[in-house]
């Protein structure tokens, strides 16, 4: 398959990182072929501006969002690795979502209503959290995310989405729990067909 991994950590020190080099390490291994967006390192730039506005009702994107595009249109599979924020993606991630998913490229409305455009995509995503697995799953807070993310975004854009896995209380675990939590990665790489 053709992934693409749409990556979001600040810090190459950081569990995030070591969850992006484990699944791009395993799925090339697997014989996918991965291409790696670090929208850190990229510096994208993720606010929606008046311009974006502008080009659209041209019926065009500015240049750094085709580019984003064209790696979407590219890809068998999208990957998101990143960490929850404030019980949310983290902002470089959801302006990334705001700017390249926008209308006529990751929907559209018609005479039928709005109509994911990305069908036959698939997604996964790897999400980290500070909070416990008892605290998320009490509150309902899985459920939330997933709900806004998998369904008010991927879905509504037409992907399937495979698997939505949380590693959770990341930075309070021990270093053997993180090192079981990256075999978890491995597992879920190998998993992948890969056609
Ligand atoms: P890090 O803190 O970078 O790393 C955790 C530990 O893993 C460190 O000790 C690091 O050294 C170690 N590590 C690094 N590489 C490896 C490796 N290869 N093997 C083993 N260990 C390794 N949490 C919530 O639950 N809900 C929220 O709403 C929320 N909001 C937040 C908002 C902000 C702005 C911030 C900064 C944090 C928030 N958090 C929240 C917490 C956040 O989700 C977690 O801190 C984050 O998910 C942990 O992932 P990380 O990659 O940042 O871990």
């Amino acid at each position: 398959m053709k992934i693409l991994l749409v990556y979001s950590h600040p810090n190459p020190g950081s569990f995030n990182h070591a969850i992006k080099e484990t699944i791009v390490s395993e799925l090339t291994a697997c014989g996918h072929d991965v291409k790696v967006r670090d929208l850190y390192a990229i510096g994208f730039d993720p606010v929606l501006k008046s311009t974006d506005f502008l080009l659209a009702q041209q019926g065009k994107v500015a240049d750094d969002v085709k580019l984003e595009q064209d790696f979407i249109v590219w890809s068998d599979m999208v990957v998101f690795v990143h960490p929850v924020w404030w019980f949310s993606l983290p902002a470089i991630l959801k302006g990334y979502i705001d700017r390249v998913f926008n209308y006529g490229f990751a929907y559209t409305i018609d005479e039928k209503g709005v109509r994911g455009l990305l069908n036959g995509k698939k997604v996964l995503i790897l999400s980290t959290t500070g909070g416990d697995e008892k605290t998320y799953t009490d509150t309902g807070m899985f459920k939330s995310l997933s709900q806004t993310i998998d369904g008010g975004i991927f879905t509504f854009c037409g992907f399937e989405v495979t698997e939505h896995k949380f590693f959770t209380s990341v930075p309070y675990v021990s270093g053997d729990e993180r090192k079981k939590m990256l075999e978890q990665v491995t597992a879920i790489a190998r998993a992948l067909a890969v056609n």
